[in-house]
C-alpha cells in the first residue's frame, strides 16, 4: 500500500512547478539577497530602482513603478491615469477577480462585458455598448499571456474618450503586433505573485508607463503620496515593492526570455500532440500576437468528469475560470445574473488548464495528452 502510493505520488504531474526554478537559482538567489541584508535598505533602494529600470527595458517601455501586488497595480494604474469614485471602468467578466476588485477598491463601478468564443479575450464590440457617460477606461486582459485585441479595442476606447489600461499579469514579455504588452496603453499592471511568469518569493507587481507624469503620479501614491521627507502631496497608499523581492525579481528577469521560450515551444508540442485528437479544442491563438503561455487552456465537453479522470490519473489541472465574475457572491449586487454572458458562461463550462511551466518535458507532456486522449474518448 505504501509503496504503491509512493510511486503514483512519484508519477504525478505537477500544474506548475515553482521548486523547479528554486533549485536552479538557488546560488543567484542568495548572491542578490545577501548584499540587501548586509546593507539593512528594505524599502525604496538601489535594488528596485535597478528592477524598475531593467523591467521598463524588458517591455520596451519609458517607465516602471514597483507595487506591492498586481491588484494595487491595476489600482494604482487607474488611479494615476485619472480613475476615481463613481466612475464606471469597462472589465471582461473571463479573468481573475482582482481585475474588478482593483476598480472596486478606487470606489469606481466595475462594468462587465463579454469576451471572444474563441480566443476567451475582451469582446472589443461589446466595450461599445457597455460604455456610458461615467465610463472612465478599459482594462482589457492579456489572458493566458496571450495579448488582447488592443487594436480594435483602442479605435473604441479613442471614440469614447476612454482610457486603456491593460491588465498584462499573465503576460510579462508577450508581443503583439510586434510591441511588448505593458507599452500598449496609457498604462499597465503586472503581478509578481509566485507562480506568474515572473514571480517574486512572495507578493509583488509593478506598472509601465510611457507618461512621464504618470511615472510621477505613481510614485506619489504607492508611497504616502510623499513628495519629499515631510510632504505628503496627495493622500497615498503604503503599496511599495521590497527592495528584498526587486533584488530576486532582477535576477530571474534575466531568465525570463529563455522560460517564456520554453513555454512557447511546450505549447507547439501540445498543439501538435492535440492535432488528431477529436473533442479537444485549443484556445486559439491571434496570427498577430506573441503569447507566453502563462497558461495553456483547451476546451473539452464534460469537463469536470474529463478533469477527474486526469486528477485519479496523477495529471493536475486547473480552471481559469469556472466562475465569470458577474455571477461571484461578491459582485450580486451589480445584479446581474445567467445568461447575461452567454460566451463566458459557456466557455466557464468547458475550459481545462492542462501542466504548464518552462521545465515541462516532452514525457510529461505526452502522458497529459495520452491521459486526455483516452478519458475525451470515454462517454
Ligand atoms: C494574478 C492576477 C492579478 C492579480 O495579481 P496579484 O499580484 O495576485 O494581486 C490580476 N489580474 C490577473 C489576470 C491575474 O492573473
Amino acid at each position: 500500500m505504501t509503496t504503491l502510493m509512493r510511486e503514483s505520488r512519484l508519477t504525478e504531474i505537477p500544474f506548475v512547478d515553482l521548486r523547479a526554478q528554486s533549485r536552479a537559482l538557488h546560488d543567484e538567489y542568495e548572491g542578490a539577497l545577501w548584499p540587501v541584508i548586509d546593507r539593512a535598505a528594505f524599502s525604496l533602494g538601489p535594488e528596485l530602482a535597478e528592477f524598475e529600470e531593467a523591467f521598463a527595458a524588458f517591455c520596451e517601455c519609458g517607465y516602471c513603478v514597483g507595487v506591492s501586488s498586481g491588484t494595487d497595480a491595476i489600482k494604482l494604474a487607474l488611479l494615476a491615469t485619472g480613475v476615481g469614485p463613481g466612475d464606471e471602468v469597462i472589465v471582461p467578466v473571463n479573468t481573475f477577480i482582482a481585475t474588478a476588485e482593483a476598480v472596486s477598491h478606487l470606489g469606481a463601478k466595475p462594468v462587465f462585458v463579454d469576451v471572444l468564443a474563441d480566443t476567451a479575450s475582451i469582446d472589443p464590440q461589446a466595450i461599445a455598448g457597455a460604455a456610458g457617460d461615467a465610463t472612465k477606461a478599459v482594462v482589457p486582459v492579456h489572458l493566458f499571456g496571450q495579448p488582447a485585441d488592443v487594436e480594435a479595442l483602442q479605435s473604441v476606447a479613442d471614440e469614447r474618450g476612454l482610457v486603456v489600461v491593460e491588465d498584462a499579469c499573465q503576460a510579462h514579455g508577450a508581443r503583439y503586433q510586434g510591441k511588448r504588452v505593458g507599452s500598449l496603453g496609457s498604462a499597465a499592471a503586472f503581478s509578481f505573485y509566485p507562480g506568474k511568469n515572473l514571480g517574486a518569493l512572495g507578493d509583488g507587481g509593478a506598472v509601465t508607463t510611457n507618461v512621464l507624469e504618470t511615472d510621477e503620479r505613481l510614485r506619489l501614491l504607492r508611497n504616502h503620496g510623499q513628495a519629499d521627507k515631510h510632504t505628503h502631496a496627495v493622500i497615498g497608499y503604503c503599496d511599495r515593492l521590497h527592495n528584498l523581492q526587486a533584488a530576486l525579481l532582477t535576477a530571474k528577469l534575466r531568465h525570463l526570455d529563455m522560460w517564456n521560450a520554453a513555454r512557447r515551444a511546450a505549447a507547439r508540442r501540445y498543439d501538435e500532440l492535440l492535432a488528431d485528437v477529436e473533442g479537444v479544442t485549443p484556445i486559439a491563438c491571434r496570427a498577430d500576437a506573441e503569447p507566453v503561455y502563462h497558461l495553456y487552456v483547451v476546451q473539452v465537453d464534460d469537463r469536470d468528469r474529463v478533469r477527474d479522470e486526469l486528477g485519479e490519473a496523477g495529471v493536475q489541472t486547473g480552471i481559469h475560470y469556472p466562475v465569470p465574475l458577474h455571477l461571484q457572491p461578491a459582485y450580486a449586487h451589480l445584479g446581474h445574473g445567467r445568461g447575461d454572458f452567454p460566451v463566458a458562461e459557456a466557455l466557464a463550462g468547458r475550459i481545462l488548464s492542462l501542466p504548464m511551466f518552462p521545465e515541462i518535458t516532452l514525457k510529461q507532456q505526452e502522458r497529459v495528452v495520452a491521459t486526455l486522449t483516452k478519458a475525451v474518448a470515454r462517454r
